[in-house]
């Protein structure tokens, strides 16, 4: 069975842009309930963490300075089919090719600086919700 709930974060250049509100608002209609959110930043020891399984790629250092070069806001968000339909509502991770009408089509300016995370699976969803927030800072 699928999970209902996926790990999202709006990055650091969704934020500076000032597109918060826009983006909560898209979620919100897409029919996404939030259970948790906090604007925060990451160190870049935390970002270097959170996105450890890219630690080969050739754009990993890129990521890590760019995801803690400003807050972002991180939130759990609850909808049966979540990582999958997120991932739908988010669109693909170069903003060039993603389907009108989705976050990054909308908000993202580089395959980089692509404005939104959505979690890939229920099992990375799970450890991403957990890496960020504690049990007692969701609320159903
Ligand atoms: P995310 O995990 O942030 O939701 P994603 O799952 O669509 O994005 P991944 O393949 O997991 O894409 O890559 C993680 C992040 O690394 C991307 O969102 C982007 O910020 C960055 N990234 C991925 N590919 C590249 C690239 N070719 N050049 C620069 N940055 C990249
Ligand atoms: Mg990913």
């Amino acid at each position: 069975m699928k999970g209902n709930r996926t790990f999202t974060m709006i990055k650091p250049d969704a934020v500076k842009a000032g597109h918060i509100g826009a983006i909560l608002a898209k979620i919100n209609e897409g029919g996404f309930r939030i259970v948790a959110m906090k604007y925060t930043k990451l160190s870049a020891e935390k970002a270097g963490e959170f996105y450890a399984v890219h630690s080969a790629r050739p754009f990993y250092g890129e990521l890590v300075e760019f995801m803690s070069s400003g807050p972002i806001v991180a939130a759990i968000l609850e909808k049966d089919n979540a990582v999958e339909d997120f991932r739908t509502l988010i669109g693909a991770t170069n903003p060039a090719e993603a389907q009108p009408g989705t976050i990054r089509a909308l908000f993202a300016k580089s395959i980089g600086e692509n404005a939104v995370h959505g979690s890939d699976s229920d099992e990375n969803a799970a450890i991403e919700c957990a890496f960020h927030f504690a049990g007692t800072e969701i609320y159903k």
